[in-house]
């Protein structure tokens, strides 16, 4: 039971997955406002969209199915025992054959339903199985004699009623249905020797005009039932499409629009949440703070346009000199950039430092006025503490931009530490200097 109850929210799961699916289908999405830009009573389902309209209603039709047909059981039942005390033994008998077809036949249907049978093959079991049944129901009438003709054909009109009514089947199938019933009647009317050829005419045809109406009445209700469905797929429409939107306006409230990389407000939250624990904690974490050398006098001499571009091409370098996903890049100032490091000591955050600085020069790009070098250099302040220890993340900003004030005063293009926490043995070969 609760197998089956998992694996029906399973499917229906699944099947609001496929609609979101369909919703990003442009042609489906033209089709559904073609559809409800018209008049109600043209919607006519067709191809995929019917194919989903009937997933999504599935559950729901099956549930109707079964419970019916679980009532025809019933009523079969009743039926028997009732006609035990009314039919003479050899009639009863005679009975019991057809009695026991509506009972197999319910049962098969019931079976199908629960099965994973093709949505064409459950219909098709569906109106079968009916028509065996209305079948069936006047042949006990048969059976019963022509006193009892009457009453059999009433109930397998009703039966056949009830199905066209609560059978969410295609078209075709319910007028198959009600056309099953009418010519079952037909034959019972006309065979039946104490009915005058004119009053089993007019039976047939009141019968089948009650048929008719409800088949129609039927159709009304599926078509108001496919409104609904395609006015909630084009809700589904909406909402991803605000989902989309607000995707857009939350990467462009992060984003630097010149550089790509983040900007200073989703920096500052970042280490904010590093060190109110709303992060996960990534023990010992490096700030490096990257100011690009003349800067100024790289705008005046070559344009602003050339200022914009190495802003880019230094954003790219450092974007490729620190782990992906790991460290993080933001463009915090003008030309003035963050970059976190975490899960690194001292050292290794002054190796990146280096690396980035060397991979700026080397990436030659121009800067004739600077007093440092032909092409365009950084210096970079670095401090490092585990997020316990230091007092708050602007303590340690402040620390890294000492540092950086250091370096620049030392005579730019190079990397200096706050507090000299680089390896000192190896810092001379590799031409760090240390602020501490
Ligand atoms: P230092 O070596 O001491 O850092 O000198 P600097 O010239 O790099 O520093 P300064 O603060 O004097 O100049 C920074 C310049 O950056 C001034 C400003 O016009 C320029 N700048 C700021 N934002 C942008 C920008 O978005 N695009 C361009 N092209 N230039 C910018
Ligand atoms: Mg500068
Ligand atoms: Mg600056």
């Amino acid at each position: 039971m609760v197998f089956r109850s998992l694996s029906n929210g399973m499917e229906a799961q699944a099947a609001i997955e496929r609609c979101r699916a369909f919703v990003e289908d442009p042609v489906l999405v033209d089709e559904v406002d073609r559809l409800l830009s018209g008049r109600t009573r043209k919607i006519r389902l067709r191809g995929r969209l019917h194919e989903l309209y009937r997933e999504r209603t599935f559950r729901q039709s099956s549930k109707l199915v079964r419970h019916w047909m679980m009532w025809i059981v019933a009523i079969d039942i009743l039926g028997t025992v009732l006609n035990c005390t009314f039919l003479p033994r050899d009639v009863l008998i005679a009975a019991l054959m057809p009695g026991g077809m509506i009972l197999a036949c319910a049962l098969c249907v019931v079976t199908l339903y629960r099965g994973d049978g093709t949505m064409v093959l459950k219909d098709a079991g569906l109106v079968g199985g009916t028509f065996v049944i209305l079948c069936s129901v006047a042949l006990v009438g048969v059976i019963a004699g022509p006193e009892y003709y009457e009453r059999y054909t009433s109930i397998m009109i009703f039966v056949a009623l009830t199905a066209i009514v609560i059978f969410s089947i295609p078209t075709a199938w319910t007028w198959t249905i009600a056309a099953s019933a009418i010519f079952i009647l037909t034959g019972v009317q006309f065979g039946n020797p104490v009915v005058e050829t004119a009053s089993a005419v007019a039976t047939v045809l009141i019968f089948a005009a009650g048929l008719a109406g409800a088949v129609v009445a039927s159709q009304t209700t599926a078509i108001l039932a496919q409104k609904s469905f395609l006015l909630s797929l084009r809700d589904l429409k909406h909402v991803s499409d605000l989902a989309v939107a607000n995707q857009r306006l939350e990467t462009l409230a992060r984003t630097d629009p010149l550089t790509g990389v983040a900007n200073r407000r989703w920096m500052t939250e970042r280490l904010d949440a590093l060190w109110s624990g709303g992060a996960a904690m990534p023990g010992r974490v490096a700030i490096l703070m990257c100011d690009i050398d003349h800067f100024k006098s790289l705008n005046d001499t070559l344009g602003h346009m050339e200022g914009d571009r190495c802003l880019r091409e230094v954003a790219n370098v450092l974007t490729d000199c620190i782990r992906p996903t790991v460290d993080h890049v933001a463009r915090y100032g003008g030309e003035e950039f963050l970059v976190l490091l975490s899960d690194v000591d001292g050292f290794d955050a002054m190796l990146t430092a280096e690396r980035i600085c060397r991979t700026v020069e080397a990436s030659l790009l121009a800067n004739p006025g600077s007093t440092v070098s032909r092409y365009v250099t950084v210096s970079i302040g670095v401090a490092s503490a585990t997020p316990e220890t230091a007092l708050s993340a602007d303590s340690l900003q402040r620390q890294a931009d000492e540092a950086l004030y250091r370096a620049k005063a030392a005579g730019r293009n190079r990397v200096v530490s706050f507090d000299g926490a680089a390896d000192t043995a190896r810092l001379p070969l590799l031409g760090l200097a240390s602020a501490g």
